[in-house]
């Protein structure tokens, strides 16, 4: 920005300047720029299942008309392709409210024992169809954090969810909460949710909560996945003040931490 300026020279008078001001319009850029990626993304994952029900409604109108067998078939596809739209818009409207959200801290009191044990309960179905077993390892006293109720069990839901669905199909699933201390002193309570299933390589560690990021594009498709869990994931856990820690050996498993310090914050 170039702007005259009148400055007050030594002998009382003044004179006129030209004043330039610079502004580092980088970040400013980084984050319209994320913004576009991201619409571009989104309608990218909106647009795949839309053009599968399109093609189909075409053959439904089509050969397939007289073909009773193909009919039935063909509504099939299209029912499980309208769920992933339906799971992806889901996603995505829960993502955006996170993120508005995000400078609001969550501040009801939540014991995270019963939270999770209903999150387990209601994926025993999930956990039936894998022939998974989730065990729980939760310790006698309450496990008290400042959170939101709705958000917290999303955030276990994904994590436990996937462990379910990317875990060996038979094995097991070991949910557990520990209380501990971070290493700048703060109480915090660990909730670990971990598989023994085929692990993720090192090198998409680091891109895991990266929105639309799957790591086997089609094993993660055919597991109804829309690469956005996690990323929420993330969200929550920020705007709860805790950590995610995620670890994993390939053929041996993963582990997903979350840390919240414990009880009310201090600020
Ligand atoms: P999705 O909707 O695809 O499950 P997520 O963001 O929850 O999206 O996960 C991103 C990707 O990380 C998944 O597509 C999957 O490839 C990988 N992933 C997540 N959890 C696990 C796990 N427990 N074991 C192996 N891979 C996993």
């Amino acid at each position: 920005i170039i702007a005259p300026v009148q400055v007050p020279t030594a002998f009382g008078g003044t004179d006129q300047c030209m004043l330039m001001t610079f502004h580092d319009l980088t970040p400013l850029r980084r984050v319209e720029e994320m913004r576009a990626d991201f619409v571009a993304n989104a309608s990218h994952e909106l647009r795949t299942p839309l053009a599968a029900l399109s093609g189909f409604i075409d053959t439904l109108q089509g050969q397939a008309r007289d073909d009773p067998k193909a009919r039935e078939r063909f509504l099939g596809i299209m029912h499980a392709q309208a769920t992933r739209m339906a799971r992806l818009i889901d996603d995505l409207l829960s993502l955006s409210r996170v993120e508005l959200s995000a400078h609001v801290r969550p501040d009801a009191m939540i014991d995270l024992k019963p939270l999770i044990k209903q999150v387990t309960d209601g994926l025993e179905p999930l956990a039936k169809e894998r022939q998974v077993v989730i065990e729980l390892e939760l310790p006698e006293d309450a496990a008290t954090i400042a959170g939101d109720r709705e958000e917290l069990l999303r955030l276990f839901e994904n994590l436990i969810e996937n462990a379910l669905k990317y875990g060996a199909s038979g094995g097991r699933v070991v949910v557990s909460v520990v209380a501990a201390v971070s290493g700048d002193g703060v109480p915090e309570y660990r909730a670990l949710v971990r598989d023994f299933g085929p692990g993720i390589a090192p090198e998409h560690l680091p891109r895991l909560t990266e929105r639309f990021y799957r790591v086997d594009v089609g094993d993660s498709r055919s597991q109804g996945g829309t690469g956005l869990g996690l990323s929420l994931v993330k969200h929550i856990v920020n705007r709860h003040r805790g950590r995610l820690l995620i670890e994993s050996v390939l053929k041996k498993g993963a582990t997903f931490t979350v840390c919240f310090p414990q009880g009310k914050p201090q600020v």
